[in-house]
């Protein structure tokens, strides 16, 4: 049978581009259906990119706020917001563009309008207009996810006009992040639902434009993932930024301006929930994201979805539809977009009959950008308890003696757990956990060490030049062989 493309892939963010430049570049006729009027989805136009234009402008706030300590005679006089926002949207336009051109250059077609999976090989699509069908010998679904709501508290429907306007007005609405990276005024008041990346990424900005910022968080610490040590940390360092942390508590409601919430008295023998408020310009809820897969052609088409929605696949990214794949935020593991783009060069070299390796999202690392940045790879102690290791050892050492962490009056932690590992006969390192000045930056370092599973004592062999941020991983490593250097 003759197909009008050998690749569809329906929807044009991390996954479904990456899936397309990769697949292009075999020789394989590719689409790329987009419903929005960009391409890039919620990474380069709502997510990713917006967000840290504006981590960049707060870095740039932050240093200048610090020169005096170093001599320098540098004053803020103004924040112009719109003027911000406006640098901010025209970084995310370059990077769209950017896309654009790269797609083009490799000969993929993009479509725009809303893509649907009719049965295999065959996708249709609407242009607000007309039903066109197209037909492919591989089709990719990217379609990936949206703020989740609160229950009982929806969304400010409007747009961005309209929702500033109602900020202008004081009603306080309820925003996801899409309508918070639209505000053009620093808010005087902010209060955030979640303790995730996303939320603590937009206590972040606020803070350093001089917003007054409060977290409301159900737990004790923010980041339901990684290392206890590094999320008390995080909160701890942003705590003394100036953000106000409500731990164990409870949005109740938005009024006038006005949010209510409850809090557990842990003072109190009973832990009495005490009800408490602040006034809101608007309240963000970042309380996480859900797969975009709501759509009943989801359902119709036979997919197999998990309880909560997401497609079920393979490791290699492969539907329980022959020549079907799906990949990025509507499938299990970490909403993010390298970890979209690792399954989609594995799918894509499925896709050419090229041996390629299977994605495990567990390993995929987990980055917070702040004034100072949190990372995860592998395993906490904790989970490496649950999964079964041996002779589990935690090695958590300050960032205290690394000059450069100093210099930027930062702080820091870092925390190696190890294990024994049966099969090699040595220690190998399971987990690397960090908060410090841009210790992202190590994400690849980590992942490497800990996929590779090279013994602890070849890791911590590794050079990394000094005076370096990235030294604070080596000390560590150096610590938990051992070999204590510096620290
Ligand atoms: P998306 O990027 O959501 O793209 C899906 C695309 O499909 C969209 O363009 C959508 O319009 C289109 N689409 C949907 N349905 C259809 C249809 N039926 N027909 C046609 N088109 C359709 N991740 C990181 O790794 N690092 C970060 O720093 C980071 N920061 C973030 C900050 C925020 C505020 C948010 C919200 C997210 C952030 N993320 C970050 C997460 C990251 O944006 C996502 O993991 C990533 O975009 C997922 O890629 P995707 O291709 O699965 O989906």
């Amino acid at each position: 049978m003759a197909f009008d493309y050998d690749v569809i892939v329906i929807g044009s963010g991390p996954g479904g581009y990456a899936t397309a430049l990769r697949t292009a570049d075999f020789g394989l006729h590719t689409a790329v259906i987009e419903m929005r009027d960009e391409v890039g989805g919620t990474c380069l136009n709502r997510g990713c990119i917006p967000t840290k234009a504006y981590v960049t402008a707060s870095h740039t706030l932050e240093y200048a706020k610090n020169a005096s300590s170093w001599g320098l005679d540098i004053s803020v006089n103004t924040i112009d917001m719109q003027s911000l926002k406006a640098a901010k949207d025209k970084t995310v336009a370059g990077v769209v563009k950017g896309l654009s051109q790269h797609m083009k250059s490799r000969k993929i077609d993009i479509i725009h309008g809303y893509g649907s999976l009719v049965k295999p090989h065959e996708v249709c699509v609407d242009d607000g207009e007309m039903h066109h069908t197209f037909t492919a010998q591989h089709v990719v679904l990217a379609t990936g996810s949206y703020s989740t709501t609160l229950p009982g508290f929806d969304f400010f429907n409007g747009s961005a006009d309209e929702v500033r306007q109602a900020v202008a007005d004081g009603q306080a609405p309820i925003l996801s992040s899409d309508e918070a990276l639209d505000i053009d005024v620093i808010p005087e008041n902010v209060v955030i639902v979640g303790a995730g990346t996303i939320a603590l990424e937009f206590a972040n900005i606020w803070n350093t434009l001089g917003t007054h910022v409060t977290v409301l968080l159900r737990k004790d610490v923010p980041l339901s993932h990684g290392d206890n040590h590094i999320s008390a940390m995080m909160m701890r360092t942003m705590k003394r930024a100036g953000i106000h942390f409500e731990t164990r508590s409870q949005l109740k409601a938005v009024e006038n301006g006005k949010v209510t919430y409850t809090v557990h008295d842990m003072k109190s023998d009973e832990h009495k929930k005490i009800e408490k408020n602040v006034p809101a310009d608007f309240v963000l809820v970042a309380i996480g994201r859900s797969p975009q897969t709501t759509a009943s052609w989801f359902a119709s088409s036979g997919l197999n979805l998990s309880d909560h929605g997401f497609v079920i696949t393979d490791k290699f990214g492969r539907t329980n539809i022959d020549n079907v794949w799906a990949l990025g935020d509507i499938t299990q593991g970490r909403m993010l977009a390298h970890q979209a783009f690792e399954q989609a060069l594995t799918i894509s070299e499925s896709i050419a009959g090229i041996d390629t390796k299977p994605v495990d999202t567990f390993m995929v690392p987990q980055v917070v950008f702040a004034t100072v940045e949190s990372l995860s790879v592998g395993y906490t102690a904790q989970e490496a308890e649950k999964n079964g290791f041996a002779q589990i050892e935690e090695t958590v050492v300050p960032m205290l003696s690394n000059p450069r962490v100093a210099m930027l009056k930062s702080n820091g932690t870092t925390v190696i757990v190890s294990a024994y590992d049966a099969q090699s006969g040595q220690r190998i390192v399971i987990g690397i956990h960090m908060v410090g000045p841009q210790v992202s930056e190590l994400s690849g370092t980590a992942r490497e060490i800990i996929e590779n599973k090279i013994p602890l004592h070849d890791a911590a062999g590794a050079l990394f030049a000094h005076p370096t941020l990235s030294e604070s991983l080596g000390e560590a490593l150096l610590k938990a062989d051992g070999r204590p250097l510096n620290v």
